[in-house]
């Protein structure tokens, strides 16, 4: 029996799914899915309900490590001695090369506080923009996107609103399976009469969900994202279905006119996109009707959209279809991106990009560096910092030499294994805190263990912009939150810092960033939880943005010229590998896989097409070797039709999997968001990795 309990949240996606964690003594017993919660209405998937035995694993590393060289074993230590390695080391860097030669990483896995202070600490006290995230390789194109067209960089409405859509568009997104609980909510909507499109290159499940009134797939070739978007806009402007009275109203008018002109040139018609798409044009023309006259029409995305080189205007062609049919500002409607990580939307919101402060602000921008320096007591620099895949570029050249991560294993998550290896082994001083030995650590000189979230207070913000509690129901088995981790840190610099809760620091988040001034956890403990914006103009969160006005004013239209992917097939490399996520598993597993529910996941499978599969000899279950331009691995096949001809598909939960050996150096043109979903491989028979 529990003999205690504590309301927290998920820490795997996005959904922000609220439990009650019961306890028997220091031990976690059960994850129950909370009925009062916001986010899942009692509802939960397998991983938040039973993936939480990493938090005890044998894995963990618990005391601090050091090194002189990463080729020296590990040495454990005492905390004092660590934070006073990395202080000394990134002092004495930064007196040799220069202020900015040194940068850091925050976490979308940790807390808003806690990423709040990783990039306080490092543009307050290292002096320096070097800030970035593990949301630069996921939905950065998501914030350059939604803030360009309409004014904010998030989603456009809660969870609930779905109750309200006639239409659902689903692209680059697999609900059921990366999303599980609001995937659930979404077909139980679809069972009511509301129809789907999906725009995918696979085959997903919701393309079947029994009792579904009419269901479009456009199986488009992967990386056609604009073509079909940008067709679909043509169907809707030369039948004259879009919402001119909305468009008059709220938006820019003679934008939208050379807009209207843009899309209505023939060749963005359905006809003449079928031949690079794949689309059929009928099915491209009865999506379009659908999406502009069946009710309310709401668009959810997801990876699928933002990991390629057109990441970001495939966002801006997802907002421009949104404003051309009066899709905005009231329930059922809306552009909603389904992050992938439990606190991607916070972190981004916690200033966590080198170009930005809390709240999206910029950092040229005078009065708002000014704000920051009067409460931080520090000059600011006004110039954008590195981005990460630029700190590693200059790593290799030699003028960026040491880093502090947060929660995040670079060398499995992002693009190019190979330069990521080069880039931290030309530093002098790697700083990785984290629950596990993860890739990354390999290449540091210091580990500090960090929490996990049963360990520690804080707030996550989930996809629909709602700042969630997060409870600490156990003691740190480290000793420490993450954020006391980083207090230390400044505090062996010197910089004075005493925050005795993260609700203070929730406090100064709340003083410095507008779409937070109202948040306490006082509102939070009286409320449950709140959407941003949550300010003097909307005192109990806003759960749908946009509504009477856009963020920006009125909506910009963007013009979305498709262009094709620098990535080629050819004779050498004749098929496209995309990639998604099972529902069992996370990301490159380094917690579901130390908890029963690798149990339910063996191996990634390349999913393969029969016709491809006999071209090449292959049976379903036979080894096959995948070779794209940047490397090789191997994985069992999955002879299935899921995938059309021409396509291969495989997750990258097991660490054997090692997709981003073979992934491109692409990447998304505004914001270097890799290209992860498109890459031409060959397929051959293997005898095993
Ligand atoms: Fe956790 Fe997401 Fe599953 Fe909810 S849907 S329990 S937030 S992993």
């Amino acid at each position: 029996q529990p003999e205690h309990s504590e309301i927290t949240t998920c820490a795997y996606c996005g959904v922000g799914c609220t439990f009650k964690a019961e306890m028997r003594g220091e031990e976690l017993v059960r994850m129950v899915p909370w009925k009062d919660g916001k986010a899942n209405h009692g509802h939960s998937c397998v991983k938040g309900r039973f993936a939480w035995g990493y938090a005890s694993h044998r894995d963990r590393i618990l005391k601090p490590m050091v090194r002189d060289k990463i080729s020296d074993p590990w040495r454990e230590t005492t905390w004092e001695e660590a934070l006073g390695r990395v202080a000394s080391e990134f002092a004495r860097i930064q007196s040799t090369y220069g202020r900015r030669s040194v940068g850091g990483i925050t976490s979308s896995r940790c807390t808003n506080e806690e990423t709040f202070l990783v990039q306080k600490l490092i543009r307050a006290g290292f002096g320096t923009n070097n800030v970035d995230t593990c949301a630069r390789v996921c939905h950065s194109p998501t914030g350059y996107g939604l803030k360009t067209t309409f004014g904010t960089s998030a989603g456009t409405q809660d969870f609930d609103s779905v109750d309200d859509s006639d239409v659902i568009l689903v692209i680059g997104a697999n609900p059921t399976d990366g999303h599980p609980v609001f995937g659930s909510r979404m077909k139980r909507r679809l069972r009511e009469g509301a129809k789907l499109i999906v725009v995918d290159p696979r085959r997903i499940d919701l393309v079947r969900t029994p009792h579904v009134a009419a269901a479009h797939h456009l199986a488009l070739q992967p990386g056609t994202n604009v073509a079909v978007l940008t067709a679909m806009a043509h169907v809707i402007v030369t039948e004259g279905l879009a919402n001119e009275a909305f468009v008059r109203e709220r938006c820019d008018v003679a934008e939208y006119a050379e807009w209207a002109a843009f899309v209505a040139d023939p060749r963005h018609s359905p006809e003449a996109t079928s031949i690079h798409t794949g689309v059929p044009a009928a099915d491209l023309r009865a999506a379009a009707r659908l999406y502009a006259t069946g009710g309310n029409a709401a668009i959810y995305y997801g990876l699928g959209v933002t990991e390629h080189s057109q990441g970001s205007t495939t966002v801006m062609a997802i907002a421009n279809l949104a404003m051309a049919t009066g899709n905005i500002g009231r329930r059922g409607v809306g552009v909603n991106p389904l992050r992938g990580q439990n606190n991607v939307q916070g972190a981004c919101d916690m200033g966590s990009f080198p170009h930005e402060l809390s709240g999206y602000r910029h950092v040229s921008d005078d009065a708002t560096r000014e704000m920051f320096e009067t409460m931080w007591g520090r000059p600011l620099d006004s110039e954008p910092g590195l981005r990460i895949n630029n700190m590693l570029d200059a790593a290799v050249d030699g003028s960026f030499k040491a880093i502090y991560i947060q929660g995040e294993d670079i060398l499995q998550s992002d693009p190019n294994t190979h330069h990521v290896a080069a880039g931290l082994a030309a530093m002098e001083c790697v700083v990785v805190q984290d629950l596990f030995l993860n890739e990354t650590a390999n290449y540091a000189h210091v580990f500090l263990p960090g929490s996990t979230f049963l360990e520690k207070d804080g707030t996550f913000t989930n996809a629909e912009r709602r700042i969630q509690r997060v409870r600490k129901v156990m003691t740190p088995k480290n000793g420490f939150a993450d954020w006391e981790i980083t207090q230390a840190i400044a505090n062996a610099l010197g910089l004075g810092w005493s925050y005795r809760h993260p609700s203070e620091i929730m406090d100064e988040i709340a003083a410095l960033t507008p779409s937070f001034a109202n948040v306490t956890y006082d509102l939070l403990e009286r409320m449950g939880s709140v959407q941003w914006p949550c300010n003097d103009d909307h005192p109990e969160g806003s759960p749908i943005m946009h509504v009477d006005r856009f963020v920006r004013g009125r909506g910009h239209f963007v013009l979305t010229e498709y262009v094709p992917t620098d990535e080629r097939t050819g004779a050498r490399f004749p098929l496209i590998l995309t990639t998604g996520r099972i529902l069992s598993q996370y990301n490159v597993g380094a917690q579901t896989r130390r908890t029963d529910n690798v149990l339910w996941h063996e191996e990634d499978r390349l999913e393969i097409h029969p016709h491809d599969a006999e071209q090449r000899g292959v049976k379903d279950g036979d080894w096959v070797r995948i070779q794209s331009r940047a490397g090789e691995t191997a994985l069992r096949a999955l002879v299935t039709d899921r995938v059309a001809p021409g396509v291969v598909y495989t997750t990258f939960h097991h660490p054997l999997t090692q997709a981003n050996v073979i992934t491109t150096d692409y990447s998304d043109w505004a914001t270097n968001c890799p290209e992860y979903k498109v890459t031409a491989v060959q397929v051959a028979p293997s005898n095993g990795p």
